[in-house]
């Protein structure tokens, strides 16, 4: 179990960034992905500065054309709320093509541009190329680094980064439709490439593992597809706020910190067999040679076997100069598990609106407010549930075979006691 590293930066020293989020104009996505709501949500959650996502949209960048105003060095603000978060023209699109010996490549990447105009020049380029208005994230039928030469060109400062690159399907290291490394991707357009999206089925630690990463900034954000979700990963830069201080840190790998979703979460965390109810390690299905114990069929093979067939240090190794990993879980999961009552129930979602009220913003909660200080205004359960997610006290049965993994803070005899009505009271919010 990682143990989080709380030596971190102060809170007013850094701006927390989440550049990778959807639209509504995405598939699958949220009614409520809008500028207005991004705005609010970020707010609430400490999130500094917000991907718009989805600029090569052409109505949803005529919304960002109106709604958007400038603030800092390439950043902006939704003009009725001026001192809300930031936001950073950011897109995501998936090329599918054939390279080398394999055909149907899928990676996608994500886009930040400096400016409206620049993310002008960047649709006016792309749209004859594919479909921009059929999905919020585009799909090309040329390879990946043809869309890097095409963004340099139009300018320098536009910033590509190869999406979760783990996941198996639609990523650069992807099992099923990747390559081995970045240089067999992108080829003569890799010096172009300096940050990897480690997505939410890996973590900083286990891309550590491979040393043909270290020249590369390892960033994290949520890929949100509705509000809830906006920040469950994230970046920490130190400030001044602008585009340019982002890229110089992105270049230079001199983020602060990340925001880390548990990998074992991750529906293909490990290794296993859904209908048998397996869970194997990676060394487990070396030993069984690929197939399930129990009926013999081949086993589904995760992300962590992916990364250990390509890694050449062990787990735990972590070079110098690395930033830390802060692996959290979102507030209103620890509220749910501190109640023992469902993420979607009306007593765990009042609960988390009226922390917010009392305490600040998720972030400042999570990972900077003195417990000792609050203690007074909030559950007791709360409160421990916080420092054990920052201390890492926590039991994850890692996700496999298309099974999420299940995060437990508390112990089964702990949560037995809070159903007791004595306990419960103590609450005073439900
Ligand atoms: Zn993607
Ligand atoms: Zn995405």
């Amino acid at each position: 179990m990682p143990v989080n590293d709380l030596s971190l930066p102060p809170r007013e020293k850094i701006f927390l960034a989440d550049l990778h989020i959807h639209s509504r104009y995405s598939r699958a996505t949220s009614k409520e992905m809008t500028i207005p709501t991004l705005a609010k949500a970020a707010s609430a959650k400490g999130l500094d500065v917000i991907a718009t996502g989805d600029f090569t949209h052409p109505d949803y960048f005529s919304e960002l054309q109106e709604l958007l105003e400038p603030a800092e060095e390439g950043l902006y603000v939704f003009r009725e709320l001026p001192e809300g978060p930031r936001f950073v023209l950011s897109a995501e699109v998936s090329n599918i093509f054939s390279q080398g010996d394999k055909r149907n490549r899928r990676v996608h990447t994500v886009i930040l541009a400096p400016s409206l105009e620049v993310a002008a020049e960047i649709n006016q380029a792309l749209a004859p190329l594919g479909n921009l208005e059929a999905d919020g994230r585009p799909v090309f039928g040329f390879p990946v680094k043809e869309l890097v030469k095409i963004l340099r060109h139009i300018s320098p400062e536009i910033i590509v980064i190869p999406a979760h690159v783990w996941t198996p399907w639609y990523s650069l290291f992807g099992a099923f439709s990747g390559f081995d490394s970045v240089e067999e991707c992108f080829e003569e357009e890799t010096p172009f490439i300096y940050a990897l999206e480690t997505g939410l089925s890996s973590d900083p630690p286990m891309n550590w593992r491979l040393s043909a990463l270290d020249r590369f900034t390892l960033v994290s954000n949520s890929d949100a597809h509705s509000p809830g979700k906006l920040g469950r990963e994230a970046n920490a830069f130190y400030r001044p706020l602008s585009y340019p201080a982002m890229m110089k840190a992105l270049r230079e790998d001199a983020l602060a910190f990340t925001i880390e979703f548990f990998p074992e979460e991750g529906k293909y965390h490990f290794d296993g067999h859904r209908s048998c109810g397996v869970l194997l390690a990676p060394e487990e299905t070396r030993r069984h040679g690929g197939r399930c114990p129990v009926c013999g069929e081949p086993l589904t093979v995760g992300v962590m076997h992916r990364v250990e067939e390509l890694a050449d240090r062990p787990a735990g190794f972590k070079p110098p100069q690395k930033p830390p990993a802060v692996h959290l879980v979102p507030l209103i999961e620890i509220v749910a598990e501190a109640l023992g009552k469902g993420v979607q129930t009306q007593a765990v979602k009042r609960t988390y609106q009226q922390l917010l009220e009392l305490g600040g913003k998720e972030f400042d909660l999570l990972l900077y407010k003195d417990l000792d200080e609050i203690s007074e205004k909030f559950p007791a359960r709360i409160i421990e549930g916080i420092r054990r997610v920052r201390e890492g006290q926590l039991y994850i049965r890692p996700g496999f075979d298309g099974v999420y993994g299940k995060i437990s803070i508390f112990s089964p005899e702990e949560e037995d006691s809070s159903s007791k009505p004595r306990q419960q009271s103590l609450f005073g919010f439900s």
